[in-house]
């Protein structure tokens, strides 16, 4: 398999889980690492309010949150 063929087929690939966040723009990089909001360990990268996360915590975040919305619903409607 080439390298073009393997990135066409990923290029297709359905996305599974939790959506995932598009964080390859500058602005979620910072020359300094920080501890992470949600586990602690140091990232040089910065969520949508420039809060030091990386990636998959925030990704797993708001997996979650979206997981707790759906089960506040349900409660609600029942
Ligand atoms: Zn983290």
């Amino acid at each position: 398999m080439t390298a073009r063929a393997r990135r066409s087929t990923s290029a297709k690939a359905p996305v599974a889980g939790p959506a995932l966040l598009d964080w390859r723009d500058s602005s979620h990089w910072s020359s300094r690492p920080a501890p992470c909001r949600y586990c602690g360990f140091d990232t040089q990268l910065r969520d949508s309010k420039w809060k030091p996360a990386h990636k998959t915590c925030a990704e797993e975040a708001l997996a979650q949150q979206a997981a707790d919305a759906a089960d506040a619903y349900r409660k609600d409607t029942l």
